[in-house]
């Protein structure tokens, strides 16, 4: 069966040039000791926006590999697929994320409603889950309530499982599923309950996204309290550890955090976690990439500095329709963007360092951030240009995106 290591990255790289950098920077986690599981994912969204295809992301993965003579496993993921979504993905990707979002809340059959309830009946009133001290309750209305919600994605999450296994055969592809992309987070208990349903579809889960409290915005730190997160990341992990006992459900399953680049509030809590349980975990790091890219050519400055500064210039024009798909995962405050004739005077410094987080420094401003993170589709209307630029400052950008992927990500929770 394919299977991740205890830790794995998924790693966005959107235009296809930071895939080699990317890889460098697993490397050299792996000479410190830590071995992760490079994923390189993309959704069908971004391979809309840019215009590629799921191959590509499998030709650039083999090609990285080959080159730097890595011999580990590696994934390529079809990220937040589902039934409509699915299809052409199948023959690159040997990893899904199956994401159940757009199906939750939505009601199951009655009948398989009351299957569900005369299954979990045993639970009603309290649950004990070893590892977890305080008592669970669960009250038969919380049971209902959890049917009607999450019941009927189960039933999807299993039909699109299924999909993939008839084209590619059991056990020759990770299956992951997603539930991030909602407004309400899924708490310890409903994730028992979630799991138990994968079981009985016989879904081979080996990652699940609950969405956590707290907001995840896209390549900015946490907003919420950290300690409140790390209790139920806790306890999400000893959720994890009873379901694959109570439920068959395979013993390599773990957590997914998604929307998991910048956390940094939470990287002392999750790397202490996961090593107070011995537990592993796969980090999505999705779009940091692409803001690398853009504050790599802001460091090259001439032309690929005015390239930058021409992407951030169109954003802040077009900042409403940009920001409307991703509404759920950034939060921009429009009058803190600095204006089109302050940025066209900065240089490469001062816009680099508004760009790149590092919160020490006073220049960091993660609206402008957030807002270009959202504005990939800029780079792709203008693919020619922004590729041969990407080209000709190779050595300044991939040092960038190596940098942020060693240093502020793996380092702050593996090392
Ligand atoms: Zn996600």
């Amino acid at each position: 069966m394919k299977k991740l290591g205890k830790y794995s990255m998924g790693m966005g790289d959107r235009f296809g040039h930071q895939g080699y950098a990317q890889l460098k920077a697993i490397m050299e986690a792996a000479k410190n000791g830590v071995g992760i599981t490079p994923v390189w994912n993309k959704s069908n969204r971004e391979h809309m926006i840019i215009g590629t295809q799921p191959q590509d992301v499998r030709k650039e993965a083999d090609a990285v590999t080959g080159a730097a003579g890595f011999t580990e496993p590696y994934f390529v993921d079809a990220d937040h697929i589902n039934l409509d979504t699915v299809e052409r993905f199948i023959p690159a990707s040997d990893f899904f994320t199956i994401d159940v979002a757009s199906y939750i809340g939505k009601r199951a059959d009655d009948s398989k409603i009351d299957t569900f309830l005369d299954r979990v009946k045993k639970y009603s009133g309290r649950i004990e889950i070893p590892g977890i001290k305080r008592t669970i309750r669960c009250s038969a209305d919380q049971l209902w309530g959890i049917a009607e919600n999450y019941l009927y994605a189960a039933g999807k999450a299993g039909e699109i499982y299924r999909k993939i296994e008839k084209s590619k055969g059991a056990g020759n592809f990770v299956t992951e599923v997603s539930m991030d992309e909602v407004a309400t987070p899924q708490t310890p208990l409903e994730l028992f309950f979630i799991l138990l349903m994968l079981g009985e579809e016989k879904v081979p889960v080996q990652t699940i996204a609950p969405k956590f409290s707290g907001r995840f915005n896209k390549g900015v730190d946490y907003v919420g309290d950290p300690s409140q997160f790390a209790a139920e990341f806790e306890e999400d992990l000893m959720v994890i550890d009873h379901a694959i006992r109570e439920f068959r459900l395979p013993s390599e399953l773990k957590i997914s955090i998604h929307s998991g680049s910048d956390k940094f509030a939470l990287y002392p809590h999750i790397g202490s976690i996961l090593k107070k349980h011995d537990k592993g975990v796969h980090l999505k790091t999705a779009g940091t990439t692409w803001l690398e890219e853009i504050i790599g050519l802001a460091e090259a400055g001439g032309e690929a500095l005015d390239f930058a500064k021409s992407i951030y210039i169109q954003a802040l024009e077009k900042t409403e329709e940009l920001c409307a798909p991703y509404a759920d995962v950034i939060d921009i405050n429009v009058k803190m963007l600095p204006s089109a004739g302050l940025v066209r005077a900065w240089n490469s410094r001062k816009f680099a360092s508004s760009l790149r987080h590092d919160q020490s420094n006073p220049d960091y401003n993660p609206n402008m951030r957030q807002l270009i993170h959202v504005a990939y589709k800029l780079a792709a209307q203008d693919m020619g240009h922004f590729s041969r630029l990407l080209d000709e400052h190779k050595e300044i950008v991939s040092q960038c995106v190596f940098d942020n992927m060693l240093t502020r990500h793996i380092k702050r929770i593996f090392l």
